[in-house]
């Protein structure tokens, strides 16, 4: 990913998975093992959540985001301990099975902590705090903290979950923690969530009239949702999740908010919840470090990177397969810090190797990753 692909190149693998040459052809060389395809680094799925894996076939399609969030809440209870930590271990054996070596994960709870810590795959943590009520904030802080502080995981942060959803003075504080980890916020998933951040109008005022909740205090009037907290984070590596509903004025203004920015596209969830597609060329042509997301199988039949892959290539066939494999392993890996061990094939380094057959219809795992621990 680091270079040009060699055709009928070889890598050398230690016993271990380190990577310890790559070579322009076999010549000379003995015990050579040939496949056909790519041989790709381990990939770096960034955007998931493990704790709502119970949830899968639990919801209905095309309902919108507002009508998601309702079913998704009554429904994630519904379940015994035991029925959700099992999903959860199933789905980390599925991503492990898919070749991915690191994830960005979801959590408002502790019920997936004892399946990151024992995975081999390497888990980035992002303890995410809702709030829309601004009285609550040191408390939900508080909460949070307390939450991390259980986990011992060294690789976490504590984000806010979307612009609708966290309130400004709660924004703040999050801002204020001033983390040097990278953070993740939902960003522009509908249409419903400018609308709401414009005027506080639209489908998002019933949600709030369902949980009960007052949004009297709200002061709307953002030309976007993007625009009402990007300014409130300084210099701050960030994921912005889904932009499936992100305008040309936005990308201009999270260009010009100085933060280092990462776009995660999660498109089997858009296409789940919205129907409807980010403009990854838009995204391209503008630049953006782009990265791939599963997020979670309440919205996914699958936690596949390449599944992600094939429903991008197949709305968008001009996208070379050297890009969309970059955004699932290097960019990946340096949106979580991890460039130094995954997302391509440095020497010394374990980032694990996947096999992808020609068609993108099948991976198989060659090798393994591995990182340097995760908790405490
Ligand atoms: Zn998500």
């Amino acid at each position: 990913m680091n270079q040009s692909p060699i055709e009928n190149g070889v890598l050398v693998l230690a016993d271990s998975g380190a990577i310890e040459a790559i070579l322009p052809n076999a010549d000379g060389l003995m015990d050579v093992e040939v496949y056909e395809g790519y041989l790709a680094p381990g990939f770096v799925n960034s955007h998931c959540h493990l704790e709502l894996s119970h949830l899968q076939n639990q919801l209905t399609k095309h309902t919108g985001i507002v009508d998601f969030i309702l079913s998704l809440q009554t429904k994630r209870n519904n379940f015994s301990e035991e029925q959700i930590a099992d999903a959860a271990m199933q789905a980390d054996l599925q991503m492990q099975a898919e070749g991915i070596a690191a994830v960005g994960d979801i959590s408002n709870n502790l019920s997936s902590l004892w399946v990151k810590k024992q995975s081999p795959i390497y888990y980035h943590t992002f303890f995410e705090v809702l709030g829309f009520n601004p009285a609550n904030v040191s408390q939900i802080m508080a909460n949070a903290l307390a939450m991390q502080n259980t986990a011992k995981a060294i690789n976490s942060s504590i984000v806010p979950h979307a612009p609708y959803s966290v309130s400004k003075p709660l924004m703040q504080a999050i801002a204020a923690l001033a983390q040097t980890q990278p953070l993740t916020i939902h960003n522009q998933e509908s249409a419903a969530e400018n609308i709401f951040m414009q005027n506080a109008t639209g489908n998002f005022t019933r949600l709030y009239e369902s949980f009960g909740i007052d949004i009297s205090h709200f002061d709307a009037g953002f030309d976007s949702a993007l625009a009402a907290y990007i300014d409130i984070f300084k210099s701050q590596k960030i994921a912005l999740v889904h932009n499936t509903f992100m305008a040309p004025s936005d990308i201009a203004l999270a260009k010009q908010s100085g933060n280092d920015l990462y776009y995660v596209i999660c498109a089997n969830a858009n296409l789940f919840i919205e129907n409807k597609m980010p403009d990854i060329p838009l995204f391209q042509a503008e630049g953006l470090t782009l990265c791939i997301g599963t997020d979670s199988l309440a919205s996914n039949a699958s936690l596949s990177v390449l599944d992600e892959i094939r429903t991008i290539q197949a709305a968008f066939p001009a996208i070379a397969i050297e890009s969309l494999l970059e955004w699932a392993t290097l960019n990946g890996a340096a949106f979580l810090g991890l460039s130094e061990q995954l997302g391509a094939f440095h020497l010394g380094t374990k980032p694990g190797v996947n096999l992808i057959s020609k068609d993108l219809k099948s991976l198989r795992v060659i090798a393994a990753a591995s990182t340097q621990k995760n908790y405490i």
